[in-house]
């Protein structure tokens, strides 16, 4: 992060705190007020950032100090849990679990040993995660819609959700028009096509909420692979008081039928960060400007063979069926995010069948990649950080 980009007032004020030599924790002051939005025909006023995996419970109390209301993937980690959620009153959030298995009564074992792991007695959403590699597979898998009525009639949970990061724009799509789902949260960047901003439009039309992941599209270290360019947009978001992630953040929430965005945060400074972009909607109008939205515009561009959008074209058509946008997902974790462990052993759990190591260099996913992502070096580059 850049100090030059800060300015005085409020947000600038905030940052010195943010950026001391001490780690911000709970009970630091409180720079501003957090905006809600409504999560469509849920109902739920949710804070414009949500909060999801981060290592140390004092950084969820300090997400949950800032206003943050929303917490995804509870039940699957250490943190939130028990300790967290036991002096909150159940009415000051939502949270939502991942499940990611179609199978009825699969679904309902994961869920129930999640809510034992919470600790809480209710997870407001049951959220599918990337289970559909088509929108057939929706009609096609009843038994995660009998498992989500069950649980829902125990009242065990609320709503459904659907996570999607591979063939993204069909399969919420059809999630939508399916009725079934209350939610989506769909992977969306200044990357994404023109046809993933239709989908968000659609979601809006049909009154459905949308929560938005892998928003920063890599993080600052992938804009440091084109340190000049990201130099001359810095320069040119100077005007807006943001920081370069902050300002892609922001351009999501601007998006028609977007909700809220969901950052993933790995320390202190970057909590402080992300969630500020939730506070002051009226800084909203000079980050709608025509050349902030160029100049992301044209650092994605820039960056365009370096980044996949999970399309899951490639795997398509793969003979070998290799789980190509998985793995350059994991390798995000290792090299965007810094988060070696958990790209590892994401990495350790694909079939060994699907590794990068079964490629045989046949060359048919880079015909149809429509980014022209040099998959096979790539693939190699990704086996060696990970396996
Ligand atoms: S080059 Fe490798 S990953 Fe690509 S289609 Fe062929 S086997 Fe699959
Ligand atoms: S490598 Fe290309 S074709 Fe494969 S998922 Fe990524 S963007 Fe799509």
């Amino acid at each position: 992060m850049d100090a030059g980009l800060l300015t005085a007032g409020a947000v600038g004020s905030f940052y010195t705190v943010a950026r001391g030599s001490q780690p911000v924790v709970a009970g630091n002051p409180v720079p501003g007020k957090m905006t809600y939005r409504r999560l469509g025909r849920t109902g739920l006023d949710i804070s414009v950032v949500v909060a999801g995996e981060m290592d140390l419970l004092p950084m969820h109390e300090r997400a949950y100090e800032l206003g943050v209301n929303y917490w995804h993937k509870v039940g699957n980690f250490e943190h939130p849990g028990p300790e967290f959620f036991k002096d909150k009153d159940r009415d000051s959030f939502y949270c939502d679990m991942v499940i990611d298995t179609l199978d009825k009564e699969g679904a309902i074992a994961q869920f129930e040993w999640g809510l034992k792991q919470s600790g809480l007695k209710t997870i407001d959403f049951l959220k599918l995660h990337s289970l559909y590699r088509d929108p057939k597979d929706i009609k096609k898998y009843s038994g995660i819609f009998k498992a989500f009525d069950y649980l829902k009639k125990k009242g065990e949970t609320r709503f459904l959700a659907v996570a999607q990061h591979g063939n993204t724009v069909e399969v919420c799509a059809a999630c939508i028009q399916s009725g079934l789902f209350d939610a989506i949260q769909p992977n969306f960047s200044v990357f994404s096509p023109p046809e993933m901003h239709d989908m968000l439009a659609f979601a809006k039309k049909n009154d459905v909420g949308v929560i938005c992941k892998k928003v920063l599209a890599g993080g600052e270290r992938l804009w440091q692979r084109r340190p000049d360019r990201k130099r001359n947009t810095e320069k040119l978001l100077k005007k807006s008081d943001y920081t370069l992630g902050q300002t892609l953040l922001k351009w999501a929430l601007d998006v028609y039928g977007v909700t809220a965005v969901v950052p993933l945060i790995t320390n202190f400074e970057h909590l402080e960060e992300d969630i500020a972009v939730g506070f002051e909607e009226k800084t909203l109008s000079a980050l709608e400007s025509k050349a902030n939205t160029k100049a992301l515009r044209d650092l994605a561009e820039d960056l365009s063979t370096d980044y996949c959008r999970s399309c899951g074209r490639c795997t398509s058509v793969c003979p070998k069926h290799i789980e190509v946008a998985d793995i350059f997902r994991f390798e995000m974790y290792y090299s965007a995010y810094g988060n070696p462990r958990k790209a590892r052993r994401l990495y350790g759990e694909l079939p060994s069948t699907q590794t990068a190591v079964e490629c045989d260099a046949c060359g048919s996913c880079e015909e149809v990649c429509p980014h022209g992502l040099p998959i096979i070096s790539k693939l190699r580059s990704a086996h060696t950080l990970l396996s």
